[in-house]
């Protein structure tokens, strides 16, 4: 049902197993941040900022916090370098920015939004982006602001499993190093405009090059006011060759179906396709929130309809 007035907001901070979070102390790390930044949107919200400031705000914050993998907290890839990928979309007009395989940027999110208002361009990539970068004025972050010993001891670990993973990935006993995750917002303010924001320094020891889905539009990210805002974390080869995002906003477009049934039948179709290892983040164009994953876990919280403020693994 529509709530003429009411803003709703989502953010998730990564899917996996998430078996360190046993640990009571580490979970409560995580939902704090989670629920800290949902204030921090909320507050956006309620002074009438637009859900395109508040998807940004939120991502920005979430970058900035090293538990997470996007901004200082990305992992590294088969080189032990820091690649990010983000991107954002306005559900208005279905304007959209995004970037990939960008370094020394503390917030590539600030960059995907640059490129949708300040270029004529959807896309941006590496060397190109970061020169838009620099014609934007944004400061290059120092090496250091990256290079967190986890992340280092991270790579080790799964280089010396010659493997790839998700940075909370369900894989091997030992995950200990598998505490972070790629994040997401979403949001649909009080005039029910939506918008959608995704960052990620994408998996543990990719190939150099390697673009996940956290930056294609209708892959790990996608709004549209007509339909939803989507945010997805996990494989990103499993989100691309799904379409996810679109693909959950063409349920609600074309079978009419809210949150729930658009993200049920998304979750459905990735695991029956592709047994797609991941969640998505779902705001309907109602502002009703949900949630779907087929990992053991997903970060998340929401704010539905302006209510309270509810905080997930
Ligand atoms: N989806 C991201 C990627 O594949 C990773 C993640 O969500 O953790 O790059």
């Amino acid at each position: 049902m529509a709530h003429t007035g009411s803003y709703s907001l989502m953010v998730h901070g990564g899917a996996g197993a998430l078996d360190n979070v046993k640990d009571h102390q580490t979970a409560v790390r995580y939902l704090e941040s989670i629920r800290r930044i949902l204030e921090h949107g909320r507050e956006v919200l309620e002074l009438g900022g637009s859900a395109l400031q508040a998807v940004e705000t939120c991502a920005s914050l979430l970058e900035d916090d090293p538990v997470f993998n996007a901004g200082c907290g990305s992992v590294l890839n088969e080189h032990g370098k820091v690649e990010m990928d983000a991107a954002i979309m306005d559900g208005r007009d279905l304007s959209a920015g995004a970037v990939a395989a960008v370094d020394n940027i503390a917030n590539p999110i600030q960059l995907a939004r640059y490129v949708m208002t300040e270029s004529e361009h959807v896309m941006l990539i590496a060397e190109g982006a970061m020169r838009f970068a620099d014609h934007c004025g944004m400061e290059r972050a120092t090496e250091d602001y990256f290079y967190t010993p986890d992340r280092v001891e991270q790579l080790r670990k799964a280089r010396l499993r010659h493997k790839i993973m998700l940075d909370h990935d369900d894989t091997e006993a030992d995950s200990e190093d598998q505490k972070y995750g790629t994040i997401g917002a979403i949001a649909r303010d009080g005039l029910g405009n939506l918008a959608a924001a995704t960052s990620t320094g994408g998996i543990v020891n990719k190939r150099m090059g390697r673009v996940g889905d956290s930056p294609i539009i209708g892959a790990g990210v996608f709004a549209d006011n007509e339909t939803c805002a989507v945010s997805a974390t996990g494989y990103g080869e499993d989100f691309m060759r799904t379409v996810i995002a679109k693909t959950i906003s063409d349920l609600v477009y074309m079978k009419d179906m809210d949150a729930t049934a658009a993200t049920a039948a998304g979750i459905e179709y990735l695991t029956r396709k592709v047994g797609g290892r991941g969640g998505v983040i779902v705001i309907d164009r109602d502002g009703n929130c949900a949630s779907g994953f087929t990992t053991k876990k997903m970060i998340h919280g929401w704010i539905e309809h302006g209510g309270e403020t509810v905080v997930r693994f």
